[in-house]
C-alpha cells in the first residue's frame, strides 16, 4: 500500500477521549475512529490487523474440526424467553429494538439460544455427535462501563463456538481440543508467553470455567498465581476451600492485572434442556445434548495487545498481526527512486511512505504505527547496494544487502 493513497492520516495529538495509551496509539496513528463510548470504527490497518486475527483462529479451530458459520444478529425474544435470558433482569446487558409490525427483537450479546434451537433441525441420534460450530460476529453489549477503547466495546467483535457431545467423556475430549487450540491461538498472536489458562468461576453446571488473561497494567481483572504459574486462578475464586483443592497457600500467591481474552464453559444441559434439543442415544433413549462454549474476544484481544506492547513512541505490534511487515522509506532523489521500485516488485506486506514529508516525520509515523520492520533506502546506504532495516521492538538496525532483501 502506497500512504500518499491512503485517506487515513496519522494525528499529530493523541486523542483526549481515550485514557489507555494503547488506545490513545489506535486513534492517533488511524486504526480506529470512536463514534461514542465503547463504539469503533476500524480503518484500513485497524481492519488488517482484525483479519489477521481472525485468520489465525479460523486455521486453529478449522484444525479440530470446527465448522464456520454465520448467525443473525436480531434475536428472536421467544426463544430467549424459555431459558429466562430475555428478561433485563437476569440479563442487563441487552440492547433491544421494536419490529415496525409491532413487537420486541433483541441484538444479540451472545448466541447460545439461536444455536441450540437451530441444532435441532440437524442433531436426532448419537450418529450426529459430536459436532461443533463457530462464528466470528459483531456482538452488542450495553456495558454500564466502557473507558477501556477496544477492550470493552458495546459493540465489538467475539469469536464464539459452541460444541454439542452425546456425553460429558465425549464433551470432555473436545474442551481439551479447544483449550490446546486456543493455547496455540494466543501463542501465534503473540501473547503466548504471558497468557494464562486461569480458573474461574463456572456457573450451576461445571465446578471452574477457565479463562485466558492475558497479563496487561491496563486489565478489569485480578489474577492470582504461585512462583512456576502452575496454579493460576482469577480473584473471584480465591475461597479457602479452592485453595485447599489446588494445594496452595494464600501467602504463595501473588496478584497481577489481567485481561480477559477468553474463555471456555462446560455448558452441559443448561441450554438443550430448556430448549428442548435432545437426541437418541444407543439404547433408544431420548437424552439432552451435552454442550459447552467457547469465547475469544477479537477486537478486545487487538486492545490488549495494542496496550501491552505500547512504548513512549507509538505501537508496537507483533509480526503476525501488525498491519504490514514492513514500512519503507526513501532518502533523497535515488533513494526516493529505488524505494519505488521495491516497492512495485512487492508486496502485500509493505506499507510504502511516498508521501512528499521530511524522513524525522516518515520515522515517527513508522514508530507510532508499529510497523515491525522500518527499511530505508538513502544515497548513502545505496553506495553500498545496501537497505537499512530497523526493527521497531529493539530499535536495532542492521545493514542488508539490496539483493538479499525478502518482502
Ligand atoms: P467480561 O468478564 O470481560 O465482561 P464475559 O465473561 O462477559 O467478559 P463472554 O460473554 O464469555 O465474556 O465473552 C467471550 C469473550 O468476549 C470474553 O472472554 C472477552 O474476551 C470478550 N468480551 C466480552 N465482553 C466484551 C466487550 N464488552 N468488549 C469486547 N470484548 C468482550
Ligand atoms: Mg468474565
Amino acid at each position: 500500500m502506497k500512504f500518499s493513497e491512503l485517506f487515513v492520516k496519522t494525528f499529530h495529538e493523541a486523542p483526549k477521549s481515550e485514557e489507555a495509551r494503547g488506545a490513545k496509539f489506535l486513534v492517533q496513528a488511524g486504526y480506529i475512529h470512536k463514534e461514542l463510548a465503547g463504539i469503533y470504527d476500524y480503518l484500513p490497518f485497524g481492519l488488517r490487523v482484525l483479519e489477521k486475527i481472525k485468520t489465525i483462529i479460523r486455521e486453529e479451530l478449522n484444525k479440530i474440526g470446527s465448522q464456520e458459520i454465520l448467525l443473525s444478529t436480531l434475536q428472536n425474544p421467544e426463544l430467549w424467553g424459555k431459558t429466562n435470558r430475555w428478561d433485563i433482569e437476569k440479563m442487563d446487558i441487552w440492547f433491544k429494538t421494536e419490529l415496525a409490525a409491532g413487537g420486541e427483537l433483541g441484538l444479540a450479546p451472545t448466541h447460545e439460544e439461536p444455536l441450540t434451537e437451530l441444532m435441532k433441525s440437524y442433531i436426532k441420534s448419537y450418529k450426529d455427535l459430536p459436532v461443533a460450530a463457530y462464528q466470528i460476529q459483531t456482538k452488542f453489549r450495553n456495558e454500564l462501563r466502557a473507558k477501556s477503547g477496544i477492550m470493552r466495546g458495546r459493540e465489538f467483535l467475539m469469536k464464539d463456538m459452541y460444541s454439542f457431545s452425546s456425553s460429558e467423556a465425549e464433551h470432555e475430549e473436545f474442551y481439551h481440543k479447544s483449550e490446546e487450540a486456543y493455547a496455540k491461538i494466543y501463542e501465534r498472536l503473540g501473547i503466548g508467553d504471558c497468557t494464562y489458562r486461569t480458573f474461574a468461576s463456572g456457573g450451576v453446571f461445571a465446578k471452574y470455567s477457565h479463562e485466558f488473561q492475558t497479563v496487561v497494567e491496563v486489565g478489569e481483572d485480578t489474577i492470582w498465581h504461585n512462583a512456576d504459574w502452575s496454579v493460576v486462578l482469577n480473584e473471584e475464586v480465591m475461597q479457602d476451600e479452592i485453595l485447599a483443592e489446588f494445594d496452595v497457600k494464600r501467602e504463595e500467591l501473588e496478584s497481577t492485572r489481567a485481561a480477559e481474552v477468553g474463555n471456555i464453559f462446560t455448558l452441559k444441559d443448561k441450554f438443550s434442556r430448556p430448549l428442548g434439543l435432545e437426541f437418541t442415544d444407543r439404547d433408544g433413549k431420548k437424552q439432552p445434548v451435552f454442550m459447552g462454549c467457547y469465547g475469544i474476544g477479537v477486537s478486545r484481544v487487538m486492545g490488549v495487545i495494542a496496550e501491552k506492547f505500547a512504548d513512549e513512541k507509538g505501537l508496537v505490534w507483533p509480526e503476525a498481526i501488525a498491519p504490514f511487515k514492513y514500512y519503507l522509506v526513501g532518502i533523497g532523489e535515488n533513494g526516493m527512486e529505488k524505494a519505488a521500485e521495491l516497492y512495485r516488485g512487492h508486496s502485500e506486506e509493505v506499507l510504502f511512505d511516498d508521501r512528499d514529508l521530511r524522513p524525522g516525520e516518515k520515522f515517527a509515523d513508522a514508530e507510532l504505527i508499529g510497523i515491525p520492520y522500518r527499511v530505508v533506502v538513502s544515497d548513502k546506504t545505496l553506495k553500498n547496494g545496501e537497505a537499512e532495516i530497523t526493527e521497531r521492538k529493539s530499535g536495532e538496525t542492521r545493514l542488508v544487502k539490496l539483493s538479499d532483501l525478502t518482502f
